[in-house]
């Protein structure tokens, strides 16, 4: 960190609340580099654990943290001790994800309009919207005159045509429950889809593009020059792709069924949907890289999780190439997306007719940055591109601050 970027004024401090843990990312934005980072973990609990990574190599700090206020003060201190705290005057804004935006579009400068807004669609995102409402409400405590602004998660799919975001449901019903497809992971399939482009040398307008977004939650969409046209999460992250836990894509009647023939309720099925299904309730294992070695090992309940995972990530392809109708790339980005070469190639098996196929050697290689993994020539680039959900809040949040762009591709670490 230079005494030059601090003057700039070209920091932007990145929060990513949940719900008994605080992230943050100091990024800047002059030149894409990311001075410092870290977790505060357990939140709430008798031992919380704070690891932080910033120019003078890491910190630990293992103590209570009643609440995310005290996480917060915690993480201002070691900022602080490198000449980064919330008081830094190289400080521009904080850029806070935010799970659930409704309806809107764009990221938003928070203001009390604003949290109110958040609050109300608390119902659509139980879990989340509190604790990001928390982090801000902390953070806007500590730093009151700061400009912050919130980034959300579904913002980038809000623009979806009609016709892709409404569910075949009564529409007084739908309407009155404010029940419609709204996507998540926004953020990711935002930065990856323009990177591709950037990767392809074409401006994102110009680029149609299938992003898949396999971590432990996974979410597929079709960019059309670069606005989302369709996405597979749905009201919630549970529909769409087999993930860890979340099982995807089932005949909603399953649902009445279990209530019904196996008395669960209705929290045992929403248990049973986000954390006992998927690739944990098909063999037992949640990571793609121990089933990847059971698979290896001949494991049958191994091998048909891998099945699944790789026959439903293959129709969406089909489906978004249907709904895009020309491609110009189809991208793997977060954990599994990322790292692994047997779900890439088992995902784009056989699709040379659709002018999309797999260069064995160049997806198989060690490589960490973007890049292509199509053979020379191909109709379709297929390419790996590392997601960056905390640049891409970070270039949000200065550009709604600032009015200015910054350094958009990754810069030194
Ligand atoms: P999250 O959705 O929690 O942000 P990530 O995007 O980091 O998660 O993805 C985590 C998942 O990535 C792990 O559960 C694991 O299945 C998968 N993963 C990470 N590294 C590898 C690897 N080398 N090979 C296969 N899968 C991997």
């Amino acid at each position: 960190m230079s005494g030059r970027e601090t003057a700039a004024r070209d920091l932007v401090l990145v929060l990513n609340s949940g719900s008994s843990s605080l992230k943050y990312q100091l990024v800047s934005m002059a030149t894409g580099g990311r001075p410092a980072a870290g977790i505060v973990g357990r939140i709430g609990e008798a031992e919380g654990r704070l690891a932080h990574s910033g120019p003078s190599g890491p910190v630990v700090r293992v103590e209570r943290f009643p609440d995310h206020g005290a996480a917060l003060r915690a993480v201002g201190e070691v900022l602080d001790a490198e000449g980064l705290g919330l008081g830094a005057p190289g400080l521009t804004a904080i850029g806070h994800r935010v799970v659930h935006g409704g309806d809107r579009t764009e990221p938003a400068l928070v203001d009390d309009a604003l949290l109110a807004e958040i609050e109300r669609l608390v119902p659509l995102a139980p879990l989340h919207n509190p604790a990001n409402l928390t982090g801000i409400r902390t953070a806007r405590a500590l730093r009151p005159d700061l400009p912050q602004a919130a980034v959300f998660d579904t913002a980038f799919h809000a623009t979806m045509p009609e016709a892709a975001a409404r569910y075949a449901l009564d529409t007084a019903t739908a309407d009155a429950y404010r029940i419609r497809r709204y996507g998540f992971h926004g953020t990711s399939h935002a930065y990856v889809s323009r990177e591709t482009a950037a990767l392809l040398g074409r401006a994102p307008a110009e680029v149609n593009v299938v992003v898949l977004h396999l971590g432990n939650g996974a979410s597929a969409s079709a960019v059309a020059g670069g606005r989302c046209v369709d996405t597979s999460m749905g009201f919630t992250p549970l529909e769409g792709l087999v993930m860890g836990t979340r099982s995807g894509d089932l005949d909603p009647a399953i649902v009445p069924y279990l209530i019904r023939e196996a008395g669960m309720g209705p929290d045992e099925v929403d248990e049973l949907l986000n954390r006992r299904s998927g690739l944990a309730g098909l063999c037992g294992d949640n990571d793609m890289r121990e089933i990847s070695r059971r698979v290896a090992d001949g494991d049958v309940r191994a091998t048909l999780a891998f099945d699944v995972y790789v026959h439903r990530l293959r129709k969406y392809v089909g489906a978004y190439c249907a709904v895009l109708g020309r491609v110009d790339a189809v991208v793997f980005t977060a954990g599994v997306g990322e790292n692994s070469a047997a779900v890439r190639a088992a995902a784009l098996h056989g699709l040379d007719g659709f002018g999309i196929a797999v260069d064995p050697a160049l997806n198989g290689a060690e490589g960490h940055g973007a890049r292509l993994i199509s053979p020379a020539g191909s109709r379709v680039a297929v390419a790996v591109v590392p997601t960056d959900e905390e640049r891409e809040i970070a270039r949000q949040t200065y550009q709604l601050v600032t009015g200015k762009g910054g350094t958009t591709s990754p810069g030194e670490e």
